[in-house]
């Protein structure tokens, strides 16, 4: 049915001041934003996400985490820094991080993408072709020029130099064209180098050390939001949080040596020295 205001021409006339001219009708703005959600990748079960509706319970700092991400929103596309959401799986981030996400792109008509970083780095390396070397670069340039990119479960790919030559690419453009990023990770940023479960081994000295320059970190363990029953709420959260087995502990120990670099090479600290996705493996 053709919009009764505009005729479909996304344009309607307003008056002011006796001098008629025409602006964006609002169904232009409704038929944008929606186009800007179904590019944004966002996986179907957090299409929900909503920064409103985002349930809390006497977590102090999940509370603090929400009302950073909700400022964070509100200050696009001039926020401070960008988000690292840090905890167990479960607690919520990629919840927070989405329902930034979705904010924005709703209320600011932004460009927005997600992508798991593991999705991420498989698809890059599944696009190198021999015969049409610009195919990885179909991939990384909307990575890197999305106004507002949420890169998932960082860390969860297992380290290699093609990976960390990869992610530094993608992190230090976006770092560079002072565009934002929302990160989120399982893995504990501790001061502890020699933990192969610390977030720099995870990720590498390069990307770790950017990260703080380029993002405010938020630290938080929770309830598991996944094992919440259907009609459960606030008091049954706070319950499950205080009676989860280890609390302070994260999962998912690594196996095998650290592979990621804790030092920069000699000559090589700010090189983005990317090879191409042809050395992914
Ligand atoms: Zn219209």
């Amino acid at each position: 049915m053709a919009c009764t205001i505009c005729d479909d021409t996304g344009w309607k006339p307003v008056e002011a001041d006796g001098i008629r001219r025409v602006v964006r009708c609002d169904c232009w703005r409704g038929s944008l934003t929606t186009r800007l959600l179904d590019e944004a990748r966002i996986p179907p079960r957090y299409r929900r996400c909503d920064l409103g509706t985002f349930v809390t319970y006497p977590n102090e700092k999940l509370i603090g985490a929400v009302k950073l991400a909700r400022r964070f929103a509100a200050d696009f596309p001039e926020p401070r820094k960008g988000l690292c959401l840090i905890g167990p799986p479960g607690i919520g981030k990629t919840h927070l991080a989405v329902a930034v996400l979705r904010d924005v792109i709703l209320s600011k008509g932004v460009r927005g993408l997600f992508y798991d970083t593991r999705d991420l780095l498989r698809v890059i390396r599944s696009t190198y072709n021999p015969l049409v070397r610009t195919a990885e670069m179909d991939i990384l340039r909307p990575v890197m020029e999305a106004d507002l990119l949420v890169l998932d479960d960082l860390g969860s790919e297992k380290t290699s130099e093609w990976v960390e030559e990869t992610m530094n690419l993608i992190v230090n453009t976006r770092y560079n064209e002072r565009r934002h990023t929302i990160f989120t990770s399982n893995y504990e940023d501790t001061p502890d180098d020699t933990d192969p479960d610390c977030l720099k081994a995870r990720i590498g000295f390069r990307i770790h050390s950017r990260l703080h320059e380029m993002c405010e970190f938020l630290e938080f363990d929770g309830a598991d939001y996944r094992h919440l029953p259907p009609n459960g709420g606030v008091d049954d959260l706070l319950a499950m949080w205080k009676t989860k087995p280890n609390r302070r502990t994260l999962p998912v120990r690594a196996k095998g040596p650290i592979r990621a670099q804790l030092r920069p090479p000699e000559g090589k600290g700010r090189d983005l020295g990317w090879s191409g996705g042809k050395a992914g493996s």
